[in-house]
């Protein structure tokens, strides 16, 4: 019988963990599948861990992956799969907005022989307009700078991948900063979409503040696009350009050109804002290498239950 690895990554969800465990008992009867739970205690610092060592005693199927401290989601979805067992790997969130009740879908599309199954909202009942705009755009962006993947819309940290599929994150794709559902969608192989309605959180806040989520959408354009890294090529051909322009007018004007403070203001301003973006762009493509050359585990695990 193949096995399914539900991968759930938890941080400060004591709130959520018990609506969780009651809802997976409900849903588990509809797996033709076998399956294994696991659970990734990004270093949550409230009741979390202990929750999860309760519900591990009670059912051996219920695994834990505790990390020495917090790694980031990220991180601990790559750690899920990188122990999961199973034939097929789903990756979700422990706050129930990702529905368990889309497992026995996705099962059935592993069964139809897909590598890959990315989950789309319909609708995020928990995230404001703004998040919702900004999300589109986000996605329209990343399209346009991409020259190898194109990205599913309102994609989300919820998917399902083979095994095929895991074992090259597992040998590859190890980068030390990671878009992951990114990374999905980038292997190839055969992918498909379910839908899904993203439910109101369960309980407790969100962790993604805007600041973080600002840091995950200028890191994965980065790890997807070069583009940013010609903008100073493009930048410095348009200001030569205007150079010159000014430069053959004030001879053709000679000597009647005018001497305007306020142009060369505002033309400094402006230059040299173009400058400091450009610096800004190559840092954040140095931040890249550098972490990347420092070479540092993506996650640390403390203790593992139930893991063999
Ligand atoms: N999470 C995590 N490490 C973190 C932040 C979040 O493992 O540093 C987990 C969190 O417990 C949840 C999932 O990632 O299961 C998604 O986080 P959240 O629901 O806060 O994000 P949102 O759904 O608001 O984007
Ligand atoms: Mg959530």
């Amino acid at each position: 019988m193949s096995k399914v690895s539900i991968v759930v990554s938890v941080y400060n969800e004591e709130k959520v963990l018990p609506l969780f465990y009651e809802a997976f008992q409900k849903e588990k009867g509809n797996f033709t599948w076998d399956y294994e739970l696991i659970f990734v205690n990004d270093g949550s610092q409230d009741t979390s861990l202990d929750l999860l060592n309760e519900f591990a005693k009670k059912e051996e199927h219920i695994k834990i992956i505790s990390f020495t401290r917090n790694f980031g989601h990220e991180a601990a979805m790559i750690a899920g799969i990188d122990y999961a067992a199973g034939d097929g790997i789903i990756c979700m969130d422990a706050d129930l907005q990702h529905p368990l009740s889309s497992i026995p879908e996705i099962i059935q599309k592993f069964e139809e022989g897909y590598d890959v199954i990315n989950m789309v909202r319909t609708s995020n009942k928990s995230a404001g307009i703004f998040k919702n705009i900004t999300s589109k755009l986000f996605y329209k962006f990343i399209n346009l700078l991409s020259d190898q993947t194109k990205f599913e819309n309102n994609s989300s940290d919820f998917f399902a991948i083979n095994k095929k599929i895991a074992d090259v994150l597992r040998n590859n794709y190890r980068e030390k900063m990671r878009f992951l559902r990114g990374y999905v969608q980038n292997i190839g192989g055969k992918q498909t979409t379910l839908s899904y309605e993203a439910a109101k959180r369960a309980g407790g806040k969100s962790h993604y503040s805007l600041n973080k989520l600002m840091k995950l959408a200028v890191s994965s354009i980065v790890l997807f696009s070069n583009f940013p890294l010609k903008i100073g090529m493009y930048a410095g051909a348009f200001s030569a350009l205007f150079g010159l322009i000014v430069l053959i007018y004030t001879l053709c004007t000679y000597p009647g050109a005018p001497s305007g403070y306020a142009t060369i203001v505002v033309l400094i301003c402006f230059l040299f804002a173009i400058l400091f973006i450009i610096i800004g762009i190559i840092g954040e493509y140095i931040a890249i290498l550098f972490s990347e050359l420092k070479d540092r585990p993506i996650y640390i695990v403390d203790e593992t239950v139930n893991i063999k």
